[in-house]
């Protein structure tokens, strides 16, 4: 049985070698992805820690976010390809949820196997559900009415949305990295063809996942010629990070502004007034999609970190509730 523990900054430790999202000395670190609330302490890992892995595209826009990457110091890993710590057996595969997240499989010396999800949605569709011995998993909604019916439909109502508005004039689109590059892929797919205007730190952020295959076509960034010039034309969608130093600048463009909620659950829009629109569009699986992962990965065990959760200890009693299965949370 491989030791797991979780610490309150949500790091999870097992058997003293390696940790996942979080820092402790001395171990190797693996990186789900680049949202803050899993990278802490990561100029810490960088020096303190063996090394850290996590797939290309993470690792190269964790150095465009300015930590310092070298060779020496972080483990480039392909979906599927593994490496060894500590008599750990270690897998990233992938997980649906920003462009480069995965999920961390781990195999112990007695073939006991450890997966933790990670962030993810559309599980059993674009998230693989990986079969477990012990299950770690963030219940980000973890309360039973965290439910949203309207998910499967989603990316078509946002582009609706988005081309009603396009139709009356620019349209800003706020988000975090990752989100923003995967709702520019969701919207050309959806037939949005207008140009997309890009804060220079998004802009390179997308030119590194379009490396990577994201495919979205037609951007380019707001500070340049070629986007004064579409910024002439009225019709463009401009999208950037919520807490961007740009939303200053933008304060004055007369533009509609759609904001990104994952904690909307009634309904899959709303007018908030002046322009502005609430689409419930989340990266996460709601309350029933962590259930069917739990039910399809079969786990014995189901460890719920609590520090990236909400209603951590209500989820567990669900979990033992309806799956039947032991359940704990942590720390
Ligand atoms: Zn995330």
């Amino acid at each position: 049985m491989p030791e797991i523990t979780i610490n309150e900054k949500g790091a999870i430790l097992i058997n003293k070698s390696l940790s996942i999202d979080g820092h402790s000395n001395g171990s190797l670190r693996t990186v789900t992805h680049i949202h803050s609330d899993h990278i802490r302490d990561l100029s810490k890992s960088l020096t303190q820690c063996k090394g850290i892995a996590a797939t290309p595209l993470t690792l190269d826009w964790l150095a465009e976010l300015g930590y310092s990457l070298n060779r020496g110091n972080c483990l480039r890993l392909n979906y599927g390809s593994k490496f060894m710590v500590g008599g750990l057996e270690v897998t990233l595969e992938k997980a649906h949820h920003i462009p480069g997240s995965s999920q961390v499989v781990v195999i112990d010396g007695d073939g006991l196997k450890v997966v933790y999800t990670g962030d993810f949605k559309k599980p059993g569709k674009e998230t693989p559900i990986i079969d477990s011995d012990i299950l770690i998993i963030d219940a980000v909604y973890g309360n039973p009415s965290y439910v949203r019916e309207f998910d499967d439909h989603i990316e078509s109502i946002l582009a609706d949305i988005t081309k009603q508005l396009l139709s009356k004039g620019p349209v800003v689109i706020q988000g975090y990295h990752g989100k923003l590059q995967e709702v520019m892929h969701i919207l050309r797919t959806d037939g949005v063809s207008a140009p997309y205007l890009l804060t220079p730190k998004t802009y390179r952020l997308t030119k590194i996942a379009e490396r990577y295959g994201l495919s979205v076509d037609n951007y380019v960034p707001l500070n340049s010629e070629e986007g004064k010039e579409v910024m002439r034309s009225n019709w463009f969608l401009i999208l950037d990070h919520v807490n961007s130093a740009h939303n200053h600048t933008l304060k004055d463009l007369k533009a509609s502004k759609i904001l990104l909620s994952g904690w909307e659950f009634k309904k899959p829009y709303r007018y908030l007034g002046n322009r502005r629109w609430l689409v419930a569009f989340s990266d996460h699986a709601d309350f029933r999609g962590l259930i069917n992962y739990i039910i399809d990965s079969n786990p014995k065990t189901v460890i719920v970190n609590s520090v990236r959760s909400s209603y951590a200890d209500v989820f567990a009693s669900e979990v033992r509730k309806i799956t039947k299965k032991e359940c704990v949370v942590m720390p």
